[in-house]
């Protein structure tokens, strides 16, 4: 079967042909219609420090996934062959204190689907039965590609009420675009949304941003001005990874506020702690979805119309890979998704 693989530990990645893949006890083999490009597979395609630690070429790629059940495993009955699923891409241990509580986006054993075991992007992925998600009719096969990021969107804007509240999204890539459409479909009142790339501000403008920043020309002030707004932000949402989104986000935030962290900051990323102190902020990170209410919670939302499609940028064929890093590479893209198989 084609798989799109990190072969040794240097930048790149190949296409090439490998061994089918079986089921084991309790998985299902999954044949792979779409799946979705994502930052974490950029970082290990160019061998960064972060992928160097954690990567074990070689290794197929990908864990955001669209595709049909073509086979069961020993033991597994709660998928059925011909299922179209979706899947968590963290494989949980199920044995540790938060697994047993019901908590297991907070499991310390996770292992993610495409980083510490083979991925999907190839022509058929083995998974958990337990991590599928079988997928209504209602949402279509290329917005179910990406469920797992806009998983990871979804428990951002749902972690806080956000009715009538302002929201000041830092970071218009295709997290903080899918966390402005999620935040006014639930009522927010201003999003508001920044960035240094124009292309992707045009994109969270069209999820339903009411005013995007370039912070290249104009400041987070100068938008608060232009909406009137004179206390601050009531939610932050920080997912662009840039050092210096934080302090702006900090500064801005109205007494009693409340931020969720996703982006990876670098270690020298620095905030006035005091003003945490001063205005009772709330800071909470953010680590994938929660299993499973963030996925039914996102199911429902788009069935009674969530509209994330501004989002999808691309289709591209597996074989054009190279098309989709570069476009990501450079900012000019929002999700990319590749079809492997009709
Ligand atoms: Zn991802
Ligand atoms: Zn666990």
């Amino acid at each position: 079967m084609r798989s799109l693989v990190k072969p040794e530990p240097a930048s790149g990645l190949t296409l090439t042909d490998v061994a089918e893949v079986q089921p084991g006890a309790g998985e299902a083999l999954i044949r792979v219609q779409k799946a979705a490009v994502c930052g974490t597979d950029l970082h290990i395609y160019e061998w960064d420090e972060w992928a160097q630690g954690i990567i074990a070429p070689p290794l197929t790629l990908g864990h955001e996934f669209v595709g049909e059940v073509v086979e069961l495993g020993p033991g597994a009955s709660r998928v059925h062959v011909g299922d179209r699923v979706t899947g968590e891409g963290h494989i949980v241990c199920g044995a540790c204190r938060h697994c047993r509580a019901g908590r297991l986006h907070l499991c310390s054993n996770t292992r993610g689907l495409g980083v510490q075991r083979d991925g999907a992007f190839a022509d058929y992925v083995v998974m958990p039965e337990s991590n599928l998600w079988a997928l209504h009719p209602d949402i279509p096969t290329q917005i179910a590609a990406f469920y797992d990021p806009l998983g990871n969107a979804a428990h951002c804007a749902l972690s806080f009420d956000m009715v009538g509240e302002d929201v000041l999204i830092t970071g218009a890539g295709p997290i903080g675009v899918m966390v402005a459409a999620i935040c006014r479909f639930v009522g927010a009142r201003h999003v508001v949304v920044t960035d240094v790339v124009d292309y992707r501000l045009e994109l969270a403008a069209k999820a339903g941003a009411s005013l995007t920043v370039n912070v290249q020309r104009e400041t987070v002030e100068d938008a608060m001005a232009k909406l009137k707004m004179s206390n601050g932000f009531d939610r932050g949402i920080e997912v662009s990874g840039n050092a210096d989104a934080l302090p702006t986000m900090i500064d801005t935030m109205y007494n009693g506020g409340m931020i969720a962290l996703l982006g990876f900051l670098p270690k020298s990323t620095t905030i006035d702690w005091n003003q945490v102190i001063l205005k009772s902020l709330r800071l909470k990170g953010i680590y994938g979805r929660e299993m499973y209410e963030t996925w039914y919670k996102l199911t429902q939302m788009l069935r009674s119309g969530l509209d994330v499609t501004p989002v999808l940028t691309h289709q591209l064929p597996l074989g054009d890979y190279e098309q989709a890093f570069a476009a990501m590479r450079e900012g000019q893209c929002g999700k990319i998704v590749l079809d492997i198989a009709d």
